[in-house]
């Protein structure tokens, strides 16, 4: 039941009777069914069925003032009571009676004297008719009701095409409403296309047909309509035919909107000029668009279904390294996810890309990620441009070198780091000597040719940490970042002003060219970028003062020592070339017995005024200069003669020659002292050669290969200064070293300090466990000699027993004595 309706409401009865005793027991008998009222007359039943409404009536016929029939009449004519059920109640019987009871609406009729009990079955019986037809009635009126609100249109037709019902009640559906339509044939209601449709498919053989059509014309706005025909058939043909309707115009509208739509979405994304793809949630394909098919090398239908990274072969440009899709991210983190910079992709055809851009996750209405989306753009040429952009911002166009911006940028990089880590940084200004005169009287295009053949010959000078610009018309700058010492600088500014003065060919013609360079150096004389510049520029006017074709400092004390070195390194290419280099003799003894057992040859360089220049101040000079191989030889050579001299006088005395870390690590080296040996006769055995502990450490593999050739010859290797670099018992196994000469510093500590005295003794017992002998140097009291005996040092040098001699003193007292 569809709506709430009082079936349970208690019936009534009126009961009409002229005679009280009847009427008493006839309501006695019954008055448990219903609420019964009575009436004694026609006139007072008429009056109580109008206000009462009773269901059932029992109208007796004969009655004082009008008759039962009469009432009955009355009634039925009374619209608000005419269904009441009437009975008559009456002494008559006959036909006659019962014809004009029925005829005038009455239902049944109950005969005088009352059988009570069948009187009450049959008002029983009439009360649940009324209860049936109420029923009846309520079910009819829901039906209407739902036919009526159903946005379907429902009818139903005879074979012969003529409405029997339809729920148009308002004319929703067509012009005619239901009350205008129900009786009429089709083509009057239904539009034309409609109505032979449903002609058309009512003659085939099939009972039921979904369809649609379009309606041509309607107030409602009903346009698509899907028709449901159910043609109902027996043997006799169609009983009947059952139409509905159902509006599907704003389906039909939705459906088509999503159409135009995703056929928008695909122009779109196929004339687009970034490559889309997107995935199902599992990141397998579900769509391409071309330029997603032209990168990845992939046609759209072999793509589908298959793993985003099966298709997008992405790593980073610059290591390789396979990247997570951002599709797969975004899809696992469902968020949008922007691709890795120096993102690149490999196409099937192994083309490549470097590709930019971003993956999102698609969300249905409920938010739930439904698939992903990745699009993305070739930025290949966009960065090449912005590489090239950036070089040509940075360099100059003439020379294609750095120009002043990039330089500057270099120079602040080098200052901070010189800052940070205690290194000292060299900007040299360097200008063409008079190239405004050579520019004014050659013309330009040579000035131009002159740059360019300068730069090249700067070029060729350079290492690959300097920096060379170009920072003006005849400008150039180098930028030494990273130096230990200054003392490098001069020999890289000599060579340009060397090289320089080497002559030019422009075009065929000769010329010859000079520069003056100003040179700074941070932090001696400048700290920052700005400085450094201004301060070689100073300085370059300063070279430029001095005559040009030469290099000065900014700072007056690097000037100074730059002076000296030059002093010195004109004394020592003289002495190499006068062969006036002296050699001094340092007598080695066996500490135990004071016995001299051999000599360090330790060399000496004398100023013109015959002041002796320590070794100190002029070998790292000639290692920078690589004098050192010529001085080396020199001093092997003359100490291997003395050597061999003292031998045939009957004293054979051990030689230690000192090895400058450049000269050993000269391929040559083994072949010289195999050379010298072999020229002065003097028995390998009697030679040892002293070289550093950092020496040693440049290259393992080249090192021990050279200390084997020089053992192979016999001779021996001391470590010179040791303790004083790596001391590393790992190399000392490695190497086929003899002797450890403990550094002098120590041994003069090692009586005051305690620490000094542990590294001797840490040293001693390294020796010892490594089979190695050891020298004690700078010997200089009994004290230092005690302890090192004590420790169990075998050999030593000093001036306790004697300071470095000259060759003749030296032979005086230790050779030619007894
Ligand atoms: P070194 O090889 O350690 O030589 C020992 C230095 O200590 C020598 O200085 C020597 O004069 C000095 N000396 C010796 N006994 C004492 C002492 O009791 N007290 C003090 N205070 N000093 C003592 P020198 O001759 O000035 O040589 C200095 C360094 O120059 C040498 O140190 C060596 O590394 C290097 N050298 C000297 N001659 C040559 C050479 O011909 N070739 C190479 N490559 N280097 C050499
Ligand atoms: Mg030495
Ligand atoms: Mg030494």
């Amino acid at each position: 039941m569809l709506f709430n309706h009082d079936l349970e409401a208690k019936r009534t009865i009126l009961i009409v009777d002229d005679e009280p005793a009847s009427l008493m027991i006839l309501e006695d008998s019954i008055t448990d069914l219903a609420n019964v009222i009575t009436a004694k007359n026609g006139t007072e039943a008429i009056e109580k069925a109008t206000q009462f409404l009773p269901d059932v009536i029992l109208l007796d016929i004969e009655l004082p003032d009008i008759n039962g029939f009469e009432v009955c009449i009355n009634l039925k004519n009374n619209p608000r009571i005419c269904n009441a059920t009437v009975i008559f109640v009456t002494s008559h019987s006959g036909n006659q009676f019962e014809h004009q009871s029925l005829e005038l609406g009455g239902i049944d009729f109950i005969q005088k004297p009352i059988d009570l009990r069948i009187c009450r079955l049959r008002i029983k019986n009439h009360l649940k008719m009324k209860q049936q037809e109420a029923l009846l009635c309520i079910a009819e009126k829901d039906l209407h009701t739902l036919v009526s609100q159903v946005p379907v249109y429902i009818s139903y037709w005879s074979k012969e095409f003529i409405n029997l019902f339809n729920n148009d009640f308002s004319g929703q559906w067509f012009i005619k409403k239901t009350e205008q339509s129900i009786g009429r044939f089709s083509e009057d209601i239904l539009p034309a296309e409609l109505n032979s449709e449903i002609i058309l498919r009512a003659s085939s053989n099939i009972e039921k047909h979904i369809f649609e059509v379009k309606l041509e014309t309607s107030h409602n706005k009903i346009e698509h309509v899907q028709a449901h025909l159910n043609i109902g058939k027996d043997e006799n043909g169609i009983q009947g035919i059952l139409l509905t309707l159902t509006d599907i115009t704003s389906i039909k509208q939705a459906k088509k909107s999503l159409a135009t739509e995703s056929e928008r979405l695909r122009v779109t994304l196929n004339s687009i000029g970034d490559a889309v793809i997107a995935t199902d949630e599992h990141a397998n394909i579900t769509f391409m668009n071309p330029i997603a098919e032209r990168m990845t090398g992939w046609v759209i239908h072999q793509a589908i279904g298959k793993h985003i990274d099966q298709i997008m072969n992405l790593c980073d440009a610059t290591t390789k390294h396979k990247g997570v899709n951002p599709i797969v991210i975004a899809l696992q983190e469902k968020r949008i996810v922007a691709m890795a910079l120096n993102c690149q992709l490999t196409s099937l055809d192994g083309r490549i890309y470097r590709v930019e851009d971003s993956a999102a996750p698609i969300r249905d209405d409920e938010g739930q990620v439904i698939g992903g989306i990745i699009v993305f753009h070739d930025v290949s040429e966009s960065i090449a441009m912005a590489v090239k952009m950036s070089h040509l911002a940075n360099h100059d166009q003439l020379t294609d070198l750095p120009n002043r911006i990039l330089l500057h940028d270099r120079v602040s990089r080098a200052c901070y780091l010189s800052t940070k880590n205690g290194l000292i940084v060299a900007l040299m200004l360097i200008d063409i000597d008079h190239f405004k005169y050579l520019n004014d009287t050659l013309g330009h295009h040579h000035g131009d040719l002159i740059i360019k053949q300068v730069a090249k010959r700067l070029e060729s000078i350079v290492d690959v940490n300097t920096t060379l610009a170009r920072v003006g018309g005849d400008e150039y700058v180098l930028l030494l970042p990273d130096l230990k010492s200054a003392n490098h600088v001069d020999a890289v500014a000599a060579d340009i002003v060397h090289s320089m003065n080497q002559p030019f060919r422009i075009e065929g013609e000769e010329f010859n060219l000079s520069v003056s360079i100003g040179i700074s150096i941070n932090p001696t004389d400048s700290r920052t970028a700005e400085e450094m510049m201004a301060h070689a520029d100073a300085a370059m006017y300063k070279a430029k003062e001095q005559g040009r074709n030469r290099f000065c400092y900014y700072s007056d004390d690097l000037e100074k020592l730059f002076h000296q070195r030059q002093s010195i390194d004109k004394l020592l290419r003289a002495a190499i070339e006068n062969n006036s280099l002296e050699i001094f003799y340092q007598p080695k003894l066996k500490l135990s017995q004071k016995e001299v057992v051999g000599a360090e040859a330790l060399v000496r360089l004398r100023d013109n005024v015959g002041h002796l220049i320590s070794p100190i101040d002029f070998i790292p000079l000639a290692e920078e200069t690589g004098l050192i191989h010529a001085l080396g030889h020199d001093v092997l050579k003359k100490s291997c003669i003395a050597a061999k001299r003292w031998l045939d006088k009957g004293k054979p005395l051990k030689i230690a020659v000192n090895i400058a870390a450049k000269q050993f690590s000269n391929p040559k080296f083994t072949e010289s002292v195999a050379q010298v040996l072999e020229e002065t006769q003097l028995p390998s055995r009697y030679l040892e050669l002293e070289v550093t502990e950092s020496a040693l450490m440049h290259n393992f593999d080249d090192t021990i290969k050279t200390l084997n050739d020089l053992c192979a010859l016999g001779l021996t290797i001391a470590i010179d200064d040791f303790g004083t670099g790596y001391s590393s018992l790992s190399y000392l196994k490695l190497f086929p070293v003899d002797v450890l000469k403990i550094d002098q510093s120590f041994v003069r500590d090692m009586v005051s300090d305690d620490q000094s005295k542990n590294i001797v003794q840490a040293i001693t017992h390294l020796a010892h466990s490594l089979n190695l002998q050891l020298v004690g140097e700078g010997i200089e009291e009994q004290a230092h000699l005690d302890m090192l005996i004590k420790f169990g040092c075998q050999e030593g040098q000093g001036y306790l027993f004697s300071r470095p001699l000259p060759e003749a003193e030296f032979e005086a007292l230790y050779v030619f004595t007894q």
